[in-house]
């Protein structure tokens, strides 16, 4: 049983011959900290065979931006695991992320980041803290897809989709029943955004019926944010999208006292990463003295990952049992806790003559008594009449008073289509706007059907072609307007699939 494995076609680990795993040893401190996670790994029998690739720095300084070579791509995709030590993304334009790369290439959709208290041994105010956040990692704002649209307007565009949502939601439960964990907590901004962020809260209601022994609540971002802050102990398993999981995790892992202590997992349905959430520091690199128990930890991590969970008990208990005995690498050493004062090889030393041993305070990993494979289902498309009932034209239109422009665009009277109303920065400027808005040079102007569709009850606008768009589109650029972009205006089995203008 693997229970971070992600049961799909990609994965058939034996356990009778070695896995071959893709090994990057990364930059700054990452060859240090490798060095030290591979000799435990070895000590502990762990069956594993390392290939190392070339990522990071020398890649993108030889003039390859995506910071990985051909050859690191085969053998990552081939091997479908990857270890890896933190890289150095050169300063100036033109690198491309390597771990973005990694993630949305390999399809890696969840970030799965456990944090926990090691309390007393590691200062941290909340001793209680024992939490995993599941971070969506492949969609929202981190498609990155960006454009300046006007002289004052620039957008990035939220992408977030269904079967992103049911993965990441479904991964974050699964993992809860697998590890034994009581509740899972969503977070979201679905009081601003309806619709995207409507929609995983949404699918996390469905997907959480199914799972009738685990504790469910939606909090709102921004508090929640704060009270993860303030009382982590409140927290056990948290499913979040990409940019709210970047802060969280950030947040959860810094209040537990050391970045030097996270490991994290970036699993997909074919290929997973493993690595340290802590950058490569370059301020200690070459010193000996950085500590190696993120990557320990997300080695663990890899080791569950692959069905070896005796060694991956075996490796995490002998990590707590060195921090409990107090040898402590300079970054967690303070005089009141710690015993003696160790350098990155000597910690890992001390690693490998506790193997066997079990801590005697802090929780003990039990990994092999976990209970399945986490199941992601294939996605299955369910289908919906799609109507098509407006169009929202933006436009770049220099001057300021909603007014004219509206008074402009009424004149035009384009076939079978009505202004309904225009919007600048989501706020409706027109008909009845307030003049106390402040106004750019980007408008927002939903054109509806003429007629009302009187098949309906409620005051509904008849669905329309495609054709009153080309008419209206060509009707503007005949009257010289500056069409930035259209948004097709759908509803969905009768619902709405766009938002209401603030005021509208
Ligand atoms: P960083 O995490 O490398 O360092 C922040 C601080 O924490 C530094 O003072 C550092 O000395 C300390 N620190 C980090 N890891 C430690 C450890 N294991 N032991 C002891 N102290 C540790 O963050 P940064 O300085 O912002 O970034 C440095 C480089 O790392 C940048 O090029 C950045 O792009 C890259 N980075 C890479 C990854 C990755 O590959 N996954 C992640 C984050 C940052």
């Amino acid at each position: 049983m693997n229970n971070l494995t992600v049961e799909a076609n990609g994965f058939d680990f034996s356990l009778d011959k070695a896995v071959k795993i893709a090994v990057a040893k990364g930059d700054g401190i990452g060859p240090e900290i490798m060095d030290a996670t591979l000799r435990i790994l070895k000590a502990a029998g762990a069956n594993i065979e390392p290939e190392f690739i070339d990522v990071g720095e020398s890649v993108y300084l030889s003039g390859n931006t995506s910071g990985i070579t051909e050859r690191a791509w085969n053998i990552a995709r081939a091997n479908k695991v990857i270890l890896k030590a933190p890289i150095t993304t050169p300063q100036g334009k033109g690198y491309k992320s390597l771990n973005v790369t990694l993630r949305k290439s390999l399809g890696l959709f969840a970030n799965v980041r456990p944090v926990l208290s090691l309390h007393p041994y590691v200062k941290t105010n909340f001793p209680e803290m024992d939490i995993v956040v599941i971070r969506e990692n492949e969609e929202d704002l981190y498609a990155g897809i960006e454009h300046q649209q006007t002289e004052d307007v620039v957008q990035c565009l939220k992408l977030i989709t269904r079967p992103g949502c049911e993965r990441i939601v479904r991964y974050a439960f699964e993992f809860a029943k697998a590890y034994g964990r009581t509740k899972v907590t969503c977070m979201v901004k679905d009081n601003i955004m309806k619709l995207t962020d409507g929609l995983f809260h949404r699918v996390f209601d469905e997907i959480g019926k199914e799972y009738p022994d685990i504790k469910k609540e939606v909090q709102i971002i921004d508090i929640a944010t704060a009270r993860v802050a303030a009382k982590p102990e409140d927290y056990d398993v948290i499913v979040t999208s990409n940019l709210y999981g970047d802060i969280v995790s950030d947040v959860v892992a810094e209040i537990a006292g050391s970045v030097g202590l996270a490991g994290s997992a970036n699993v997909g349905t074919d290929v997973a990463m493993f690595e340290a959430i802590h950058g490569s520091a370059p301020d200690i690199a070459g010193l000996n003295i950085a500590n190696p128990s993120g990557l320990i930890n997300a080695a663990v991590m890899m080791l569950a990952h692959i069905g070896q969970h005796e060694i991956a008990d075996k490796v995490q208990n002998a990590l707590l049992s060195t921090i409990e005995a107090g040898i402590h690498t300079s970054d967690i050493f303070t005089n009141s806790r710690s015993k003696r004062k160790v350098n990155t090889s000597d910690f890992a030393d001390e690693v490998i003559s506790r193997l066997g041993f079990r801590p005697e305070n802090l929780k003990e990993s039990k990994i092999a008594e976990g209970n399945g494979t986490i199941k992601i289902p294939e996605y299955v498309r369910s289908t919906s009449e799609k109507e098509l009932v407006g169009v929202d034209v933006f436009l770049d239109w220099a001057h300021t008073d909603p007014n004219e422009l509206g008074a402009e665009l009424d004149k035009i009277g384009a076939y079978g289509l009505k202004l309904k109303m225009i919007t600048n920065r989501g706020v409706k400027v027109y008909p009845n706007g307030m003049p106390e808005t402040f106004c750019t040079d980007h408008w927002r102007c939903r054109f509806v059907s003429k007629e009302m569709d009187l098949t309906k009850a409620g005051l509904e606008y008849k669905p329309i072609d495609f054709e009153h768009i080309i008419v209206l589109l060509s009707k503007l650029n005949q009257y010289n307007f500056n069409i930035i972009k259209t948004e097709n205006l759908y509803q969905f089995d009768g619902q709405k699939g766009f938002s209401l203008g603030q005021g509208e």
